[in-house]
């Protein structure tokens, strides 16, 4: 009897040391905390799903967790992933000021941070960054209605209206300031008119990004100040708020839609386009920005340097933090199917 129990509790023993394997979790390569900031964008969606698969297919174990855009869902899951005993953590911030505390827990634990797509502020526990060109996506916007209004040569005036994303999200100030530096000139000018007056991020910012509040603002805007005059373009951040902007405009009865641009190349905006009402959105490969975090996260693990391009640009308040900046990419009815199909990252008949 005595030997059973001894056998019992030694396989016990082995069971739970087996379960906890060390600080990587059960994984020789390393565990990955994956924190994601909302589901109801696809992008997100494609982004953890691309970094558990590479993750796995290297050998990492990982954790993915979506927090619905609520703040304070994302700190508990990033505490859970801590006492979970995660070598890494990789963050996609909501509220990119945050998360100051819980880093301070991490760093505590020995856990290294990535910032994923958007920048962690306020932190100096963030060891890469790793993103697209932010400012040259609002460039990219700006010089699209540049050229669909054809400013260049048309006297105009045009009216525009301008849209802004999440203010707590770095990333809406340097999409803005791209797009500004393309249209400030021609506001200066005369040639593009905003009619509500309402310019700056403090005022076309759209907290959450959330496209239903973006939809109410145009109502609002176009109610006020659109009974004689149609608008004729509208700089939008992000397909979700493109989404909403156009059935405000449905809604009111344009039948001729304004430019409208937008950010992801989510299926919803992609077919919008196809139909001909979303004008152009912007393409940020996220199985590419899988891959760039991958490396980050096992340059960190073997205890290598990253390769980084940008080591100026994203000041967080406490360090500037080396980063990876990938290209962004414009489209529009004239080269979706070659960027979005031929790259495999839609299938002809998703569309
Ligand atoms: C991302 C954009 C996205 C937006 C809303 C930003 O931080 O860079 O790609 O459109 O968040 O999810």
């Amino acid at each position: 009897m005595k030997k059973y129990i001894i056998a019992i509790v030694s396989l016990l023993l082995v069971i739970s040391l087996a379960a906890c394997g060390g600080k990587a979790g059960g994984s020789k390569k390393g565990f990955v905390g994956i924190a994601m900031p909302t589901k109801s964008s696809e992008r997100w969606v494609h982004d953890g799903e691309n970094m558990v698969k590479e993750f796995e297919e290297l050998g990492y174990k990982t954790v993915l967790q979506y927090a619905e855009d609520v703040v304070e869902n994302q700190v508990s899951q990033i505490e859970n992933m801590i006492s979970q005993g995660v070598d890494v953590l990789v963050i996609a911030s909501i509220d990119g000021e945050a998360l100051t505390n819980v880093l301070e827990q991490a760093n505590a634990e020995g856990i290294e941070v990535i910032a994923y797509d958007r920048l962690i502020k306020g932190s100096e526990h963030v060891s890469y960054y790793a993103t697209f060109d932010n400012f040259q996506v609002g460039v990219l916007q700006g010089q699209y209605i540049e050229e669909a209004l054809d400013l260049k040569n048309q006297a105009g005036p045009f009216n525009i209206e301008l849209f802004g994303g999440s203010p707590d999200d770095n990333n809406a100030y340097f999409f803005y300031d791209g797009a500004m530096s393309i249209l400030q000139p021609y506001i200066d000018e005369g040639k593009l008119v905003v009619k509500s007056g309402q310019t700056g991020m403090d005022k076309v910012s759209t907290l959450r990004w959330d496209g239903a509040q973006a939809q109410a603002r145009m109502e609002n805007l176009l109610s006020t100040h659109y009974t004689d005059e149609e608008v004729d373009a509208i700089l939008s951040p992000y397909d979700g708020i493109s989404i909403g902007v156009i059935a405000a405009l449905k809604n009111i009865g344009y039948k001729e839609l304004p430019v409208i641009t937008g950010q992801d190349a989510e299926l919803a905006s992609v077919k919008s386009i196809v139909a001909g009402e979303q004008t152009a959105t912007i393409f940020k490969d996220t199985r590419k920005l899988a891959e760039k975090a991958v490396e980050m996260v096992s340059a960190v693990l073997e205890g290598e340097e990253a390769e980084v391009n940008d080591t100026e640009t994203y000041d967080n308040g406490k360090k500037i933090v080396p980063s990876y900046l990938l290209d962004p990419v414009l489209v529009d009815i004239d080269n979706y199917k070659e960027i979005l199909i031929d790259s495999g990252y839609y299938k002809e008949d998703e569309i």
